[in-house]
């Protein structure tokens, strides 16, 4: 497999940090009280597992596996299961916590929770990834419940491993429980629209974004880092919106063309082509690290954390970032963004529409009846505007930038939460 530096050099700081960094600032502005704060800065629970699982060579390998739940005050945990070799526990804590936000900005009743497993899902065989993906649901058997706590796909993992985590967790209570796990096939459960939802609610926040901002979808250019599930259905929908999309990239290669790039035709490349972009041909190929900078009009970093730095903020030429990714903006790129007057539509706003289709998921699967997928688009754009629209307007009343706004639409409610729940 061929691999490029595609991006600027993840910094070496603790994501949590950064989620409390962002906290902290909301926190302050918003007058939220400091026991509230003090709850949501520690995360109720923490699994940490071992995974002895045999190699396809015959040989056992010990993997780590992990879920942090973040907070239940709003309902119960709800995030995915990310598959990637940085996978630990502090990125887990972050990305947990950033469910918490995320399902509040959304107006989901859910907390927030993630998991993952310490691997290169390209390093192993099918039948391989199937016991490790096994072995982690029986080992998170009494963490995972369909009104306690619900996993998703992340980076990595697909419907495909949520059906053997759903078929290898049924086995082991004895119930058939389809709404214990989202991001299914439609074929077991899954919802229709789930697929795409993530892209799909990327595309509802930039165009709500550029009318805020007084431009036409056919009148702006796009940059998408990440080809994956997030990428390339916010490509292609931007694409379909008029949007011309000059830049794409993912782990494997990045290009560029001026002219615009067909996107289907890079999707149709990439699926015969082991997932990868390496030897598309309908664009030139650029450095990774050029792709972020790149001349565009908006930026979908929908790829990794930690790529929009101090080393690469005051470079970027979009006027509107859209986080497709969690958590690409590290804390301290955002005040020269902010300086640039770049408006970025936080992760936890703009990438919601995945865990919002979740939702409608596990509503169907509680109520055994199944919407088509007009349905569930658009009731997902009608939640997408709505959050966009609260977001917004924290941004104009408390004079500060969507991040922050998103924070605190986020601990308006969360604060609820914990007061009306209580403690010990
Ligand atoms: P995925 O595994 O489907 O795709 C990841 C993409 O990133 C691939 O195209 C891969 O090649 C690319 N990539 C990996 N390393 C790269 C590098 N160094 N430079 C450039 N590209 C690189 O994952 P996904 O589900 O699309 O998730 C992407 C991001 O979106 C993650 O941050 C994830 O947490 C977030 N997210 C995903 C969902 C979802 O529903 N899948 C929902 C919300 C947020």
């Amino acid at each position: 497999m061929s691999t490029q530096t595609a991006v600027a050099p993840a910094h070496e700081e603790s994501m949590f940090e950064a989620v409390l960094a962002r906290l902290d600032a909301a926190a302050k502005l918003m007058n939220l009280s400091d026991e509230v704060a003090l709850v949501l800065r520690n995360p109720s629970k923490q699994v940490k597992v071992s995974l002895p699982v045999m190699m396809d060579s015959g040989k056992i390998q010990v993997f780590e596996g992990y879920r942090t739940v973040h907070s239940t005050h709003l309902g119960p945990s709800k995030g995915g299961i990310r598959y990637a070799m940085d996978v630990n526990a502090d990125e887990v804590m972050a990305l947990a916590a950033w469910m918490s936000f995320k399902c509040a900005v959304a107006n989901l009743p859910y907390g927030g929770a993630k998991g993952g497993i310490k691997l290169d899902p390209r390093a192993h065989s099918v039948g391989e990834l199937e016991r490790i993906s096994r072995a982690y649901a029986v080992a998170m058997k009494d963490v995972f419940g369909v009104n306690k706590d619900i996993p998703a796909p992340d980076m990595g993992t697909s419907g495909r491993e949520m059906a053997w985590i759903l078929d290898e967790f049924n086995k082991n209570t004895g119930e058939d429980s389809p709404g214990v796990i989202t991001g299914k096939p439609v074929a077991v459960g899954g919802s229709l629209g789930r697929d795409a939802a993530t892209g799909r609610g990327v595309m509802v926040n930039t165009l709500a974004a550029l009318r805020k901002m007084g431009l036409k979808p056919t009148e702006v250019t796009a940059v998408v880092q990440g080809f994956g599930n997030v990428g390339s259905h916010a490509a292609r929908l931007l694409a379909e919106q008029g949007v011309k999309i000059v830049g794409i990239g993912d782990h494997s290669a990045s290009y560029y063309n001026e002219k615009g790039i067909d996107i289907a035709a890079a999707i149709e490349f990439a699926s015969k082509n082991n997932r990868n972009l390496k030897g598309f041909t309908g664009a030139t190929e650029i450095k990774g690290s050029e792709l972020l900078i790149s001349k565009c009009d908006v930026l979908v970093p929908g790829a990794l954390q930690n790529v929009i730095t101090i080393d690469n903020a005051a470079k970027i030429q979009a006027k509107l970032i859209v986080e497709g990714a969690n958590g690409p903006t590290t804390p301290e790129a955002d005040p020269i963004l902010n300086d640039k007057k770049i408006i970025c539509v936080p992760d936890i706003l703009a990438n919601s529409g995945g865990v919002t289709v979740s939702y409608f998921e596990w509503v169907q699967n509680k109520a055994g009846y199944y919407w088509t997928e007009e349905e569930v688009n658009t009731k997902h754009d009608q939640k997408m505007e709505i959050a966009f629209e609260a977001v917004w307007n924290n941004m104009v009343q408390y004079k500060t930038s969507m991040r922050i706004a998103a924070y605190i639409t986020a601990l308006q409610k969360l604060e609820q939460g914990v007061k009306l729940k209580g403690a010990y």
